[in-house]
């Protein structure tokens, strides 16, 4: 079974600015990389619908919503805040990264794909319920673990959260949901400042001080994730896939590689075919280093296709 590759092109659009970190080339990058290696043999590639209110609404107050709406420019660049901006293609970018993730639950639970993977932008993990924050605008993770919840009947589904900035958005919106479980890791003390303690049971977060390797990740994975994973026993996994903790990325200070990733990936499609048939979705958080940040992602993806 192919894995499917869910993008548009209005994610290539949303641009806040020269200089901006968060940019359309890190989705060209991704591309090319996946053609370069030859994995793109595995996919199976789909247009990321736009997501409707109704999705929009199981994460968002309706009145966010509506004020995302009205401040999308027709010309020119808004600010959101100091690190997020729309210009005219922003609205449809967001929507449309929104919408995959609803989209790819669709695509496993009717097993026409066992793993999915939404290359979008912006991405989604520190929107909050009724806030835009850190480059992202909608939780396009929640809205497809909610659409899994409440549409798909999914009852347990887990989110594995490896940017290294902690989820922030995410445990806001997801804290006290007992359907989810959400497992993270992050490095301590940088942006946005919180993660060290849960708010809520359904919460595992594990901070990592800077200058960690991937051997922290190894055992954040056996000591934390993995038995929380297992007692859990998730229908789906879901995974914020940043790739900003590479030691080449400067936005922050771990010292992860390329084989990291992948090694990451594989125990959780091992978890998955434990527990849930090998139901994976994975969307593109943070990663900044144009060169490692695509090969980061073929190591990634090329593990969820198992090719
Ligand atoms: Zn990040």
């Amino acid at each position: 079974m192919t894995t499917a590759f869910i993008t548009h092109p209005d994610c290539l659009k949303h641009d806040m600015g020269a200089g901006h970190p968060e940019q359309p080339a890190r989705l060209t990058a991704i591309e090319d990389q996946l053609i370069a290696s030859g994995i793109v043999n595995y996919l199976q590639r789909y247009d990321a619908p736009l997501a409707t209110d109704e999705q929009l609404a199981r994460v968002h107050p309706l009145e966010y919503v509506r004020a995302i709406r009205e401040a999308a420019p027709s010309s020119g660049t808004v600010h959101l805040d100091p690190d997020t901006a729309m210009n005219e293609y922003s609205l449809n970018a967001a929507l449309r990264a929104a919408g995959a993730g609803a989209f790819a639950v669709d695509l496993v639970v009717q097993k026409k794909h066992s793993a999915a993977f939404c290359s979008v932008r912006p991405p989604g993990h520190h929107a909050c319920r009724a806030r835009p924050m850190g480059f992202c605008i909608f939780n396009n993770v929640a809205v497809g673990i909610r659409h899994a919840l409440d549409v798909r009947g999914l009852e347990r589904v887990a989110l594995v959260d490896f940017d290294v900035h902690h989820g922030n958005g995410s445990e806001d919106i997801l804290a006290g949901d007992e359907r989810v479980l959400m497992v993270s890791t992050f490095q301590s003390g940088l942006y946005p400042f919180s993660g060290e303690e849960a708010l809520a049971a359904n919460m595992r977060n594990v901070g990592l001080p800077a200058g960690a390797t991937g051997e922290a990740l190894r055992r954040a994975f056996a000591e934390v994730w993995a038995p929380a994973i297992d007692a859990f026993e998730p229908q789906a996994i879901y995974i914020s896939a940043g790739f900003d903790a590479h030691r080449a990325d400067d936005m922050a200070g771990l010292r992860w590689v390329e084989e990291d990733y992948a090694w990451v990936t594989r125990e959780l499609a091992a978890l998955s075919a434990r527990h849930c048939e090998g139901r994976i979705v994975s969307c593109l958080e943070g990663g900044y280093h144009l060169f490692h940040l695509a090969r980061s992602v073929a190591a990634h993806v090329r593990e969820l296709a198992g090719a």
